[in-house]
């Protein structure tokens, strides 16, 4: 096979939808497998849609996903690659070529009010998807489709044609919805002496109520996983499965053995069903399967991109805190809440804390006596630390939890929270006698 070279061609609708990414994802996969090419060229002819923004949410969700492109556009308007621009609206000279070839042969021609049509050969259109199989359209009764509006502007279906064939684009691999206008793509190239590519219509993606997935459906938009904080790891496996798998019933699959397994005839020919807890499912196996340092790397970007200003915090402390908590979350979405009373020496009491913990009649003395034992600690570990507490239960003859409750809400304000010898020990003695003081001054 000469050089792959795939595309993914979206137009700027302002969100990157599930369904979109999907066909980015398997259009890079395709490529990676056979070592090609992918291109990112921008279908921005609808003028009124066409804004910077809306190209920045296409750039920023590929990137994120690690769908990173080989070729097209980029910032600023500006490109990689040999057969840009590749953004559509600054194109028209080369559509314009090719109108004016079309003409010159008579395979278009001008209506009276200045727009010009192709002329359809009337001949069965035969589409050979390597998905989808072999499809006949029948052209007898159809019109001739129009390539250029009377405004002057080219139509979709030609700019793509032209676009495809100067881009050298070997395989169009993109969503079921073209499918059928594709044996006019055919009949275009044809017209125009190239050889078309070959075609794979990839199966659409449905709701769970059965229809399709339009963008107002929950977790349509790949937006809202990026600002939920979920991996972009677990995000792009659950996109693999919307339509490829590795047909053993895994479904946590290391993105290095799809792009070796990936193909395109192996896609299933059944539409997709979006599960959004299968999503959530398959990012808490990810989040299980970080290394300590992917872990600490991804809640400190989080945590950023958040607003909380982590290089505020102690190296050694931040990591600790993020040791501890990371066992009770799913989603990044989670962390910031999750840490906050530690970085926050001014920490507010929860309802709980503030009306049942504190309001017990013996909290206050029980929050004095932990903090002369603690004073005496030398050693300030976890285990030393459950002895000490758990030895004033005893000598009190009470439950641990009268002894854990108040120390929890003195040195959190939570009444929630990791494990409470954990959270002393990485607090470090200092902060948290300093901080059952605290609550001694301001609560009681
Ligand atoms: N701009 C088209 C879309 O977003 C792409 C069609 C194609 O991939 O050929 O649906």
């Amino acid at each position: 096979m000469s050089e792959v070279r795939v595309r993914f061609a979206p137009s700027p609708t302002g969100l990157l939808h599930v369904g979109g990414a999907r066909t980015a994802l398997f259009n890079w996969l395709f490529a990676r497998h056979f070592g090609g090419k992918m291109i990112l060229r921008i279908e921005d002819t609808d003028t009124a849609r066409n804004t910077p923004e809306a190209v920045a949410i296409i750039f920023k969700g590929l990137r994120w996903l690690g769908l990173e492109w080989d070729e097209g556009a980029q910032e600023g308007g500006g490109n990689l690659g040999d057969y840009g621009p590749y953004y559509q609206s600054q194109r028209s000279a080369v559509y314009q070529q090719y109108v004016t070839q079309l003409l010159a042969a008579d395979r278009a021609y001008r209506e009276a009010d200045g727009a010009i049509r192709f002329r359809m050969p009337k001949t069965p259109g035969v589409v050979n998807d390597l998905i989808c199989g072999k499809i006949t359209f029948d052209r007898t009764t159809e019109p001739d489709p129009t390539i250029v509006r009377k405004d002057g502007t080219p139509v979709f279906h030609f700019v793509n044609v032209v676009d495809d064939l100067e881009m050298r684009i070997t395989h169009v691999i993109r969503g079921e919805d073209h499918l059928s206008n594709t044996h006019k793509h055919i009949a275009l190239f044809e017209a125009l002496g190239a050889p078309p590519p070959r075609y794979a219509h990839i199966p659409l993606i449905l709701n769970p109520g059965g229809s399709k997935m339009s963008k107002r459906d929950e977790g349509a938009s790949i937006g809202e996983y990026i600002a939920q904080g979920y991996l972009p790891a677990a995000v792009r496996n659950y996109l693999c499965l919307l339509g490829w798998s590795p047909k053993d019933n895994r479904e946590v699959i290391n993105i290095s053995e799809v792009i070796e397994k990936f193909d395109l005839p192996q896609i299933n020919r059944g539409n997709a069903r979006f599960d959004i807890n299968k999503l959530y499912w398959i990012n808490g196996e990810h989040w299980k399967s970080l290394t300590v340092t992917e872990y600490h790397q991804y809640a400190r970007d989080y945590l950023t991109h958040r607003g909380v200003n982590t290089a505020a915090v102690d190296e050694t402390y931040l990591t600790g805190v993020l040791d501890i908590v990371r066992e009770k979350i799913k989603l990044g979405r989670d962390l910031p809440d999750w840490v906050e009373p530690f970085f926050n020496e001014e920490f507010a009491y929860d309802e709980k804390s503030l009306t049942v913990t504190l309001k017990e009649p013996a909290a206050k003395s029980r929050i004095e006596k932990l903090s002369a034992a603690f004073m005496t600690v030398s050693e300030w570990t976890a285990a030393k630390l459950e002895e000490t507490l758990k030895s004033l239960a005893a000598a009190d003859g009470v439950k641990v939890g009268a002894y854990v409750h108040p120390c929890r809400a003195g040195v959190a304000g939570r009444a929630v929270g990791p494990s409470l010898y954990h959270m002393l020990e990485v607090m470090g003695k200092e902060r948290a006698l300093a901080r059952l003081r605290r609550t001694l001054t301001v609560i009681f």
